[in-house]
C-alpha cells in the first residue's frame, strides 16, 4: 500500500531523515518506536505529505505522491492522522466535529455524513456525547473523538503521532482499546508510540528509528525479545 524509497528530509543544512526504506502491506500495523528527536513525527508527517521531503520517493496505492504533479489534497484525504494533541474545533459539538471535513471536502450528503458519524461514535463508544463540546470531554474522550473524526473521512491508512502522550495515565487504556479494535478490524495503520505494551501486543512490525534511520525492524518477537543492534538494545533497556 506504501512504499517509501531513501526518503531523506533536511530542515536547513540539517539532515533529519537519512534515506528511509519501507514498505507498508495493506493492513498492517506498523509501530515505530525510537529515542526522542530521532526523526518518528518528521517520517510520518513526511508520509502524508504535512512536510515537503527533500529527497527520495513515496508511493501510495501505486500512485507517485512524491511527484511534483501529484495532487495532494487527493492524498491526504486518504491517510487519517492522529496527534498528540486532539486539535478538535472548540466551537462545535462532537457530532459536528465528525461530520465537517466530510461535508466540506468530500461533499457527502449531510444525512450520509451524519449516519457514518454516529456509527463511528458507537465505534469509539461515546454515542452519548454526540451534542457534547469539546471543553465538555475528557482528555481520553477528546482523543477518541479525534479519532473517530479522522476516520469519519473513510481513510485507507491511518497514521498516529504519539497519541497517548498527553493524556493522563488513566485515561492511556481507553484510547489503546480503540486503536487495537481498529487494527483487528484491519485498518492499515502506523503508529509512534512509547507504549511498549501495545506496541507487543497489536504490532504486525516493529520498526526502531535513531539519527533519522530505521536501525532495525522486525517482529515484537525479534525486536523486544531479541534485539540485535546495540543501539536499539540500548533504548529497549531505558523504555521495559
Ligand atoms: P521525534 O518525533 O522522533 O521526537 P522529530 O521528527 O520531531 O523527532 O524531530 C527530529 C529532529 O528534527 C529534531 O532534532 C527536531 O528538532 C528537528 N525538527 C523537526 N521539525 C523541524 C522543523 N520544522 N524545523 C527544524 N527542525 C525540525
Ligand atoms: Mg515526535
Amino acid at each position: 500500500m506504501i512504499s517509501v524509497k531513501d526518503l531523506r528530509k533536511s530542515f536547513g543544512k540539517l539532515e533529519i531523515l537519512k534515506g528511509i526504506d519501507i514498505d507498508i502491506a495493506k493492513g498492517e500495523v506498523v509501530v515505530v518506536i525510537g529515542p526522542s528527536g530521532s526523526g518518528k513525527s518528521t517520517f510520518l508527517r513526511c508520509l502524508n505529505l504535512l512536510e515537503t521531503p527533500t529527497g527520495g520517493q513515496i508511493t501510495f496505492e501505486g500512485e507517485p505522491i512524491t511527484d511534483k504533479r501529484h495532487n495532494i489534497n487527493a492524498t491526504r484525504e486518504k491517510m487519517g492522522m492522529v496527534f498528540q494533541h486532539f486539535n478538535l474545533f472548540p466551537h462545535k459539538s462532537v457530532l459536528q466535529n465528525l461530520m465537517l471535513a466530510p461535508v466540506k471536502v468530500k461533499k457527502q450528503p449531510p444525512a450520509e455524513a451524519e449516519r457514518i458519524a454516529l456509527d463511528l461514535l458507537r465505534t469509539v463508544g461515546l454515542s452519548d456525547k454526540k451534542d457534547a463540546y469539546p471543553s465538555q470531554l475528557s482528555g481520553g474522550q477528546k482523543q477518541r473523538i479525534a479519532i473517530a473524526r479522522a476516520l469519519a473521512m473513510q481513510p485507507h491508512v491511518m497514521l498516529f503521532d504519539e497519541p497517548t502522550s498527553a493524556l493522563d495515565p488513566e485515561m492511556v487504556g481507553e484510547v489503546l482499546e480503540v486503536m487495537k479494535k481498529l487494527a483487528e478490524g484491519g485498518m492499515t495503520m502506523v503508529i509512534v508510540t512509547h507504549e511498549m505494551g501495545f506496541a507487543r501486543e497489536v504490532g504486525d512490525r516493529i520498526v526502531f528509528m535513531d539519527g533519522g534511520q530505521i536501525v532495525e525492524q522486525g517482529t515484537p518477537a525479534e525486536v523486544f525479545g531479541n534485539p540485535q543492534n546495540s543501539r536499539t538494545k540500548d533504548f529497549l533497556s531505558k523504555v521495559l
